[in-house]
């Protein structure tokens, strides 16, 4: 069995789906397992209809839910013979009644919890996977639905909840195997629920997340994570022009440039496939003869010190100031237990003995946490700022990377540096507006003569399929 995940734009459109439908199709011998994203940007725009209705807007919402409600039944009629369409028409317009309802009860609370943002912004990957799974019996592919919420259990934490792992495992190889000799299996991605049943939501790209999760419960031959680029690239395309398709990396190194801002992989992702030791492949779906990024346990050795930049932009920098702290002990704990109190992760640190540095990307509570500090420091904040990561195992075995990333962001003023405790990054922090150009220099520096075991030039134009 293997798993394969499509993103939003792999199943956005009619086409799209019919695309995924042939890669599908060309590997059915794998028994594959396929999770999918919600259509395009569907989530996102689920979310501004929650706002719209909760903040007052109820009128807005409607339109807007109106407006996805034809999106989806456009696409879906595209996909499906007419003697198919009604049936699937049918379930549409069901799941888009029951959203209706939410939204209007949403208007009248006035209100938006994160229990009923999880409620409404399920139905992406609900809707999602039952369109391709109906599309993948039209266009000849065998193909049955399962609803993720039975598989994927999580705890209480909506809008960003963890898996339980063992419960999550149990049902999953119960249930799955068996389903596969029917056809190929079609669940949403992000979706789960808690043990009492509650709908939950893995967190922002969690299909990813499912997909990992799938493959461990199941204990796939390999995990297949299908997206708009060739693989883990040297750099965020959209940043830089012209990086190069890492051939293969190792766990670590993929999971710190997640961390650090590589979306093409949702962080948690790698942990299951590491401790089942199932290779993850990145891959491209309007590509699909690009080999992609092969995932590993191993270090995979290359030439270059790094094997990718990743970055983070808007990232806030707190200056924790307490010259009364001078040498006393207690002073960190004090800092890190308000951030733990606001549940706000913290990235990068940096320590004199009266000041810290740090770095956090959800500024949500920000207040909250600068008027608790206040009381005891001097604070000030630097808003939008950018992390950048250079990540790769050499980077720990290479003495001199530090001036060579000074060296390189002479022209640009550098606000922190700090090497990751696990050795295998390097991180600085600079304004946002020096982004691209950190980048850029950063590439120049480290990829001017890429190993061409590892890295490979990405291929533009034709789209061969
Ligand atoms: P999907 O909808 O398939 O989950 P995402 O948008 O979540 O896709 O992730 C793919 C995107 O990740 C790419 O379009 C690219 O802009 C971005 N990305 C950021 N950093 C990298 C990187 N180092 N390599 C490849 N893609 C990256
Ligand atoms: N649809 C969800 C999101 O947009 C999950 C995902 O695509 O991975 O965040
Ligand atoms: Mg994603």
């Amino acid at each position: 069995m293997i798993v394969m995940k499509f993103g939003g734009s792999s199943v956005e459109s009619a086409p799209a789906i019919r695309r995924v439908a042939g890669i599908v199709a060309a590997r059915l011998e794998r028994r594959p397992v396929v999770v999918v994203s919600a259509m395009g940007r569907t989530t996102n725009r689920l979310l501004v209809i929650a706002a719209a209705a909760a903040g007052g807007d109820r009128a807005r919402a409607l339109d807007l839910l109106r407006e996805l409600h034809r999106d989806h039944m456009r696409e879906a009629g595209e996909l499906v013979r007419a003697a198919s369409a009604g049936e699937l028409h049918a379930r549409l317009d069901e799941m888009f009644l029951e959203l209706e309802d939410l939204v209007k009860g949403l208007s009248v609370l006035g209100e938006l919890t994160p229990r009923s943002t999880d409620a409404i912004s399920s139905y992406g990957e609900r809707l999602s996977s039952e369109i391709v799974t109906r599309a993948f019996e039209n266009l000849g592919v065998p193909a049955t639905h399962l609803d993720a919420r039975g598989v994927i259990v999580t705890d209480h934490r909506h809008t960003q909840a963890a898996p339980l792992y063992h419960e999550t495992y149990e049902r999953l190889a119960r249930i799955i195997p068996p389903l596969t000799s029917h056809g190929v299996v079609v669940m949403g991605g992000f979706i789960g629920s808690t043990l009492e049943g509650v709908t939950s939501t893995l967190g922002r790209g969690g299909s990813d997340l499912t997909a990992s999760l799938v493959g461990a419960g199941i204990r796939a031959d390999e995990i297949q994570i299908w997206t708009d680029v060739d693989g883990m690239l040297t750099a965020d395309p959209r940043i830089f022009a012209g990086p190069y398709r890492v051939k293969t990396i190792s766990f670590a190194e993929a999971a710190e440039l997640a961390y650090f801002g590589a979306k093409v992989l949702h962080p948690s992702t790698v942990l299951p496939a590491i401790e089942s030791g199932i290779p993850v492949l990145i891959l491209n779906s309007r590509r699909p003869k690009v080999a992609g990024t092969r995932i590993v346990r191993e270090t995979v050795h290359a030439d270059n010190v790094a094997k990718a930049i990743a970055c983070k932009r808007d990232i806030t920098l707190l200056n924790i100031v307490s010259t009364r702290m001078l040498m006393a002990h207690g002073f960190l704990r004090r800092i890190f237990e308000v951030f733990d109190r606001y549940e706000t992760p913290v990235d990068m640190v940096a320590t004199s003995e009266v000041s810290v540095s740090l770095t956090i990307d959800n500024a949500a509570r920000l207040d909250d946490i600068t008027r608790e500090l206040s009381a005891f420091a001097e604070v000030s904040v630097e808003r939008d700022q950018a992390i950048l990561c250079l990540v790769g195992e050499n980077i720990r075995r290479t003495p001199g990377v530090a001036s060579r990333v000074f060296r390189a962001l002479e022209p640009v003023n550098v606000l922190m540096i700090s090497q990751g405790a696990s050795l295998l990054n390097l991180s600085v922090v600079v304004a946002g507006a020096d982004l691209v150009r950190a980048v850029e220099r950063l590439h120049d520096e480290f990829f001017s003569n890429p190993d061409p075991a590892i890295f490979e030039p990405v291929q533009t134009g034709a789209v061969a399929v």
